[in-house]
């Protein structure tokens, strides 16, 4: 008997994190991969830039994978693809959207001369190897989202990438609800989907819904009105400026991010801009106050953002003014809380109006609440249910959904970042594991801060160091100068010369019993040093900062 065609699923990314979303399909000696994301950095990762996806799976098999094709144009999906460009150049397939928002990355990191993008449309099927990938549109927070269906030997698979379901979206164009159900008609093998918002009863608001308290608002703004939100939200920054143009307000867009996505959205014609509405923020300034609206980002509380900066007091060109009415439209991604919540009480204390996300209908998510993911279930019948990007509880709740919806149990799997996961037409299985985990970029560095680094970083952050400078005669054994200390982020040295005195007396003891005793290496007597005086400082102040001992010769 022949042996039955298997496929694989390969997560390197996304499961059990939001952030850094990359699935491998492999059939045979043919890899498809979908998305290609980044992440942004843990509490604790001190000084990392963003964090990407490791593809040592993908540059293994470097031969086989055919393409990359990309949901949407959201960081967690585009953002790793400046880098692995550089070691990875197939061709990417993405709609207009999301490719002339990467454009403008790649342009950023002056690689764009070396990708070869091919833009797809809703609808469209491409074949790539033994593939065919079909583009089916998507609601979600950024325009031109897609869900792809990948045609293979073995069965369809079908990634709904990030989505909710808006019957009313603000560009008009409906999740493709029709083609999903006919896929599930005909049989889809594999489903994966979204489990952001798995843990919300009922559906999510329809984007429209923050198009009426922005109309709300603006009614009753006597003064100017500062609007801070996703710098990628394509359909708010719209509601925001078509509800400015209704109230006879002109916008000025403030923050670099902002600035570029609008031009991309504007340019594409995916963002429509009455005549005359955009303005500079010279001219902005100079207008009554009734008669502007300022976009900008730092809806995260960023630290270099535009709306930090005028909270702050920090910002060159504007300041935040009694009578201000400022709408935070969006929020706090977890971790970010405290920051927004900071931003927020800054901006009171200036005596602007805050309407932030406590207020309802000032933001919606992107992602399907409960009923919204049982749709899809419905709607796409898999035999099988794989949940992608979410955390590990979203993935083991948007499994016990999928069970409740009479998903057999032994077809659903809770995968990890990493895990092979095989079908055949009838069964699917965990099959092994490939290499699969984080590279953290900082600066031009990528990959070259490891955990060792970090738990420096670590380190120093929490008790500082110590620098121990010493000359010593080797021939005599001697002692010629020193021992100095130097310290940064332990004490203020000024106010505890008695400490530091005392430190040095302890280092010059040690020394002199290394040489007492004969001991004339180096890195003994460094570890002697390092133990005496940690133990010494531990015992006055109870912190431990670095200790580097340098020993000089002569
Ligand atoms: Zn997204
Ligand atoms: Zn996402």
């Amino acid at each position: 008997m022949a042996k039955e065609p298997k496929l694989a699923l390969i997560p390197l990314g996304g499961l059990g994190e939001i952030g850094k979303n990359i699935m491998a399909v492999r059939f045979g000696e043919n890899i498809l991969v979908i998305d290609c994301g980044l992440m942004f950095p843990e509490e604790g990762m001190l000084g990392i830039d963003v964090v990407i996806p490791d593809i040592t799976y993908l540059l293994e098999n470097k031969d086989a994978v055919r393409g990359i094709v990309l949901t949407h144009g959201h960081e967690d999906h585009i953002g790793a693809l400046p880098y692995v460009l550089k070691q990875l150049n197939v061709p990417i397939y993405g709609t207009r959207l999301t490719l002339g928002l990467l454009q403008g990355k790649l342009k950023e990191q002056g690689v764009a001369g070396e990708a070869n993008l091919e833009v797809v449309k809703p609808r469209d099927t491409v074949t790539i190897g033994p593939f065919k990938v079909e583009f089916i549109r998507v609601s979600h927070s950024i325009p031109d989202a897609v869900a792809v269906a990948v045609h293979t030997p073995v069965g369809v698979i079908v990634h709904t990438g990030d989505f909710k379901i808006d019957q009313t979206p603000v560009d008009g164009e409906v999740t493709d609800f029709y083609r999903l159900a006919q896929l599930g008609e005909r049989g889809v093998l594999v489903l994966l989907s979204d489990s952001t918002n798995v843990e919300r009863p009922g559906y999510t608001m329809s984007e429209r819904m923050v198009g009426a308290t922005f109309d709300e608002t603006f009614r009753q703004a006597k003064e100017r009105i500062i609007i801070a939100t996703f710098a990628s939200n394509v359909h708010r920054l719209q509601q925001a400026i078509t509800t400015a143009h209704r109230y006879d307000r002109k916008v000025a867009v403030i923050g670099r991010s902002m600035i570029n996505v609008i031009n991309i959205a504007h340019e594409l014609g995916y963002l429509h801009i009455p005549e005359g509405t955009l303005v500079e923020l010279e001219e902005a300034n100079r207008l009554p106050k009734n008669k502007v609206v300022f976009l900008c980002t730092g809806s995260q509380g960023e630290p270099m953002s535009a709306l930090t900066r005028m909270a702050l007091g920090d910002h060159r060109q504007v300041e935040i003014l009694p009578g201000d009415t400022i709408i935070i439209s969006a929020t706090p991604i977890p971790g970010n809380e405290k920051l927004v919540a900071r931003i927020i009480d800054q901006l009171f204390k200036q005596g602007a109006h805050v309407i932030y996300e406590a207020v309802s209908g000032i933001h919606v998510s992107g992602h399907p609440s409960q009923e919204e993911l049982k749709l899809m279930i419905n709607l796409v019948k898999p035999r099988f249910f794989v949940p992608v990007h979410g955390e590990y509880r979203m993935l083991i709740k948007h499994a016990e959904l999928a069970r409740t919806m009479g998903i057999p149990a032994e077809h659903i799997f809770v995968a990890e970042n990493g895990q092979v996961l095989e079908f055949t037409r009838r069964s699917g299985r965990i099959a092994g594991r490939v290499t699969a985990g984080r590279v953290l970029v900082d600066g031009l560095g990528v990959g070259d801060v490891g955990n060792i680094v970090l738990r420096d970083r670590r380190q120093l952050s929490q008790d500082g160091i110590l620098i121990v400078v010493v000359t010593i005669n080797r021939e005599l054994g001697q002692v010629m100068a020193g021992p100095d200390i130097v310290s940064r982020g332990f004490v203020y040295v000024r106010e505890s010369e008695q400490l530091m005195e005392e430190a040095r007396q302890r280092v010059k003891e040690a020394l002199e019993k290394c040489n007492d005793r004969g001991l004339s290496e180096w890195a003994a007597i460094k570890s002697q040093v390092r133990d005496v005086l940690g133990k010494f400082l531990y015992e006055k102040t109870r912190r431990r900062p670095m200790i580097l001992p340098i020993i000089m010769e002569v």
